[in-house]
């Protein structure tokens, strides 16, 4: 069977500085650990699902605990916070007891129970995400026990897992495909995979398998009951243009990937990453987000909101597709999203996270924009509030990787990643200010002296980059790939890298037109207006071909990754931020910048889509 060309690497230790340190002590201290009790209605909506009077929930309203236990156990894989690890454990307790003697965790009344609909839906007989909810639950505890060895929570995830194949396996009907919210509820393909990589219970994979043969699935009148999501990829259909293009369906794609490493059909693969790079191409947003409206509309230019919930399912599919390719674009694509999109939703002590973080506008907490999800017992919890950690816990997923060449180091920035690799204890400390600026000096130390090949992500907007080990200059740099450095290597080598931080741009189109994006490495820039003396409607345009900036000091109540000051063509000096840290005081912000003679960018030299491969 065909194997992920490359994996994190399980045991790591990692010790962050600067910017991303800060937010994930705070996402850990003033909202992870916390949320359960002061939102216990995550959990107690389970143990009452039969008593009345009946809940009034949202849909959805099963998957907020398993979005929060994911979120939960990716971020602690980065911090290895001991009350963090207790918090969850009593959490996974709890919720294990709430399950059914038939395996049922949802919130729904008894004959209710994966059936797609349910009397309670926001006050009224309604369509339920009952499956999805479920698949959010096994996908937490899964990750749990990967963590933790937790035998109840794997056991809790088999009882699920037997569910629905008691359920759905077979010749019954209704099928899963039945009951309805199919971008939501199919997504049971994925967990069901982990959950037969992790027992190699076969029930698990032929309902994984049968859920693969529903993707195509034709109501009566002929019209899909779900995305197809398969044939459409083979058919190069892009992702806009297929029957289900909401941000849902990202997670029953992932089930391709899936698919392909347990089975070896070529066919998932390659649907999997055709629909990746029709989104990286048509509706991944200047800022690295995802979805407008919260779904693909084939134009990266829409004004819709980009959701929290969207831009964290690209990141967990793009984390698939890193695994499924080794290509480093992937890696920069990740880059891109979590400096910017992800570290922006997120309130910068942790407490909060945005639904939409829009290109150009004002930053809303989730508890302003979609407060119609918050019920009693759980007055903070929303789709987007227990999924947004997911997307800083998701840099463990990339940020140091293994091979069969290698080592490949995806993330720069202030760290220490320590990691038991095919070749012994290797120690990764890069001391660096980046993305403030492109120097980052990194030093090697393996335990004991190996020989082994260490791969630098080199970024596909670093046109110029300087690379020497031990003082030496190395040849063969080429921005968009990965360099790799073979030797045998000792405890305090040496590397030196510069990337080019140089201005790259964007110039926009549609709604975007006249308008350009301005890029310092992988920082989009950004204007402010709480940085500014200008208002957003007045401000100047820039001179791409005479650019130059001053970076300043850092001393604002309000931390940025990056301030830099700009003379525009008409004298006057505009001051931008980095993406992720404009509007945090509130004040309205603008990505899309005028300038002149801003030269025309691909987005991509490694696109395969622009080069007319496949
Ligand atoms: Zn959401």
């Amino acid at each position: 069977m065909p194997a992920p060309r490359h994996q994190r690497l399980a045991r790591t230790t990692y010790t962050f500085g600067g910017h991303l340190a800060e937010y994930l002590q705070g996402v850990s201290d003033q909202w992870l650990r916390p949320a359960p009790r002061a939102n216990p209605a995550m959990l107690e909506i389970f143990g009452d699902r039969d008593r009345l009077p009946r809940r009034n929930l949202v849909p959805w309203a099963g998957e907020f605990a398993g979005k929060y236990l994911t979120s939960a156990v990716q971020i602690l894989r980065l911090t290895a916070d001991p009350a963090l690890r207790e918090g969850i454990a009593a959490f996974v307790k709890h919720l294990v007891s709430l399950q059914a003697e038939d395996g049922y965790l949802g919130p729904w009344p008894r004959a209710n129970r994966l059936t797609g609909a349910a009397p309670n839906v926001m006050g009224q007989e309604g369509l339920t995400w009952d499956a999805w909810g479920h698949y959010h639950v096994m996908l937490g505890l899964l990750l749990w026990h990967e963590e933790s060895g937790d035998r109840q929570a794997l056991a809790c995830a088999r009882r699920i897992g037997d569910l629905c194949c008691d359920k759905f396996l077979g010749a019954r009907t209704p099928r899963l495909v039945d009951t309805g919210s199919t971008e939501m509820n199919l997504a049971l393909i994925h967990s069901l995979c982990l959950l037969y990589r992790r027992t190699k219970a076969q029930p698990y994979l032929d309902m994984a398998l049968q859920i693969l043969e529903e993707f195509a699935a034709l109501a009566p009148d002929g019209s899909h009951l779900a995305g197809d999501y398969l044939r459409s990829g083979l058919d190069g259909r892009e992702f806009f243009q297929t029957p289900k293009p909401r941000w849902e369906s990202l997670h029953p794609i992932m089930g391709l990937a899936e698919l392909y490493w347990l089975t070896g059909r070529d066919d998932c693969r390659r649907a999997f990453e055709h629909h990746w790079w029709s989104i990286a191409k048509l509706d991944r947003h200047n800022n690295g987000g995802f979805s407008s409206g919260e779904q693909a509309q084939g134009n990266p230019y829409h004004p819709g909101a980009i959701e929290t919930c969207c831009t964290i399912a690209w990141a967990a599919m793009s984390a698939e597709m890193l695994r499924l390719t080794g290509s480093s674009v992937v890696a920069d694509e990740l880059e891109l999203a979590t400096l910017n999109s992800i570290l922006g939703l997120h309130s910068h002590t942790g407490r909060w996270v945005t639904y939409n973080t829009p290109m150009d506008g004002v930053r809303k907490a989730s508890a302003h924009d979609i407060v119609f999800q918050a019920r009693e017992g759980s007055p903070e919890l929303n789709c987007c509030s227990v999924n947004g950690p997911r997307g800083l816990g998701l840099i463990g997923e990339w940020a140091l990787m293994q091979g069969e060449e290698g080592l490949f180091l995806n993330w720069y920035g202030p760290s220490t990643l320590e990691a038991e690799t095919a070749w012994g204890r290797v120690r990764l400390a890069q001391e660096t200010e980046y993305p403030r600026n492109g120097r980052i000096n990194l030093r090697v130390s393996p335990a004991k002296a190996a020989e082994f090949a260490l791969h630098l992500r080199l970024p596909y907007w670093s046109a110029r980059t300087r690379v020497r080990l031990n003082g030496e200059a190395v040849k063969g740099v080429r921005p968009g790939t990965y360099l790799k450095l073979e030797r045998r290597w000792k405890r305090g080598d040496k590397i030196e890298l510069d990337l080019d931080m140089s201005p790259h741009y964007w110039a926009g189109e549609r709604e975007c037109e006249d308008r350009t994006s301005v890029y310092r490495g992988p920082v989009l820039l950004t204007y402010d207006r709480r940085h500014n003396e200008m208002d957003p409607e007045d401000l100047p345009e820039l001179d791409a071909r005479a650019l130059k900036g001053r970076l300043l000091p850092n001393q604002d109540w309000l931390p940025t990754q990056v301030l830099a000051e700009y003379q525009a063509a008409d004298g006057r000096r505009l001051r931008l931020c980095d993406f992720a840290s404009a509007g945090e005081g509130g004040s309205p912000y603008v990505s899309w910048l005028k300038v002149r003679n801003a030269p025309a960018t691909p987005y991509s030299p490694a696109n395969p889509l622009r080069s007319g491969r496949t």
